[in-house]
């Protein structure tokens, strides 16, 4: 039943009713089976009348036949259970967002004692946990990367890069890779390279150039072209390991090679690693990995220890000194806040104390070299598989094979990220806890599920 107008004027009592359920639901730890069949309707329903049908036709296609309601419902550790109680083993999480695992209790002891006492920030006080926590970044972060601005997501993070970088440059082309990722707000998707994102909103933001991501003769030669046209290059956007579009590493040498041009040339470098950062590849931040030091980089999704949504970019003095003069030049409300802040405290705490960075490093080998075993005797399906600590890809020849290791995996409890979008490589991110067991179950599942697809 859909909403019409009449009702929206008359129904208010009704709705009321039902706020009141869902509150209740909210209050509930555990639910019944009825509880369960009524969460599954109303999740449906309110996905195809008010949130977007499309979703329940992309969801189908990673769940058994009919059966394309999976909801979720609650989550710990390396798992998460949907509202009939089935749990599966966490491999995508949330595209790299539960480093620390899921619902950590030290992250959440942190959250909710600053919750108690403060959630949110008067924006006109100083609020501790900011400053304290952008002292710790300075620390944590390569090199001299030394101010921080805070923001909700990965997205923001990335507009917050581009304008300091324009700032600081007086420039406005901005050289961004093939496959690149870096978030759909109208900045950030232009430097994004995927066609079907951007084509309907062009044009974009001006001066962006895409050039093959790996490819340093091109990176020399944009440079110089653009300098010879007076459109100086102002900044470099990368990934160090490319995430969404297919766990790309680089040649060696090659961010080495575009450190050295931007300095040649002046322009600023930035890093995005919202999802390489804070311990996914084996190191803190995958910078270190190939031992650059950026002038910008850009953190969220894991940043917030799968608790909050909290997001930064950290940079150098050079560069962010022009936003000295006025603060209020680049702002946001939310960005920085007191809960947000303690989760990342807790986080980095979590990480530094676990040695999670070289837990991953050695975790992902064991995983990796695992996937490689069970994929023998599979050529045919199987193509590549790659990875830097726990940010894993299993490349297939082609989509189709992707898609049904992707839903074999996830009918037998194991969800990985991939979908019928583009599963020709399909991505492991785990949580950086992930236990052996886990790892060892992923692994005899994928073996399992290969054996059972066909090659069309
Ligand atoms: C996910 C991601 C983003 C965008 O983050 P949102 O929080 O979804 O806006 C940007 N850059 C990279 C590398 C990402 O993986």
């Amino acid at each position: 039943m859909s909403v019409n107008v009449e009702q929206k004027k008359t129904g208010l009592e009704d709705i009321r009713l039902y706020i009141k359920q869902v509150l209740d639901l909210i209050e509930k730890e555990n639910i019944t089976e009825e509880e369960a069949q009524w969460v599954t309707r109303e999740t449906v329903d309110g996905f195809r009348e008010y949130v977007n049908p499309g979703f329940l036709e992309y969801r189908k296609t990673v769940t058994k036949d009919q059966q394309f309601a999976a909801v979720e419902w609650s989550d710990s550790g390396s798992c998460f259970t949907d509202v009939t109680g089935k749990k599966y083993i966490d491999c995508l999480g949330g595209f790299g967002i539960y480093n620390v695992g899921h619902r950590n209790p030290k992250v959440i002891k942190a959250v909710k004692d600053q919750l108690n006492r403060q959630a949110l920030h008067s924006q006109d006080l100083l609020d501790p946990l900011r400053a304290m926590l952008a002292k710790i970044l300075a620390h944590i972060t390569p090199g001299d990367l030394k101010y921080a601005f805070f923001t909700n997501s990965g997205t923001e993070s990335v507009e917050a890069a581009l304008k300091l970088a324009k700032m600081y440059s007086d420039r406005s082309t901005i050289i961004s890779t093939t496959k690149a990722f870096h978030g759909k707000s109208l900045g950030s998707l232009s430097g994004t390279a995927k066609g079907v994102f951007r084509k309907p909103f062009l044009p974009l933001v001006s001066g962006f150039r895409h050039i093959p991501f790996g490819d340093i003769d091109m990176m020399r030669k944009t440079f110089e072209t653009c300098a010879l046209v007076g459109e100086d290059v102002g900044a470099v956007i990368l990934e160090p390991i490319q995430g969404e579009g297919g766990i790309n590493i680089p040649p060696e040498g090659y961010l080495k090679q575009v450190r050295e041009l931007c300095d040649e040339y002046d322009a600023i470098l930035i890093f995005d690693e919202v999802q390489t950062g804070m311990g996914r590849t084996g190191k803190m931040f995958a910078a270190e990995l190939f031992d650059v030091v950026p002038d910008i980089i850009c953190l969220a999704k894991a940043f917030g220890g799968g608790v909050m949504p909290a997001g930064a970019v950290v940079a150098k003095e050079k560069v962010f000194k022009n936003w000295f003069k006025d603060p209020f030049v680049h702002t946001t409300t939310f960005g920085g806040n007191p809960i947000a802040c303690a989760a990342a405290i807790a986080t980095i705490d979590i990480l530094l104390e676990e040695k999670l960075p070289e837990r991953a490093a050695e975790v992902g080998e064991y995983f990796i070299n695992g996937l490689r075993e069970a994929a023998k005797g599979h050529e045919d399906k199987v193509l590549d598989i790659r990875g830097k600590g726990l940010m894993i890809g299993v490349e297939f020849h082609k989509d189709e094979i992707g898609y049904e290791v992707s839903k074999g995996m996830f009918d037998n409890g194991v969800l990985v990220a991939g979908t019928l979008v583009n599963s020709k490589t399909i991505r492991i991110e785990p949580p950086l806890t992930i236990s052996y067991e886990e790892v060892d179950t992923v692994i005899q599942t994928f073996k399992k599920v290969l054996e059972t697809v066909k090659v069309q």
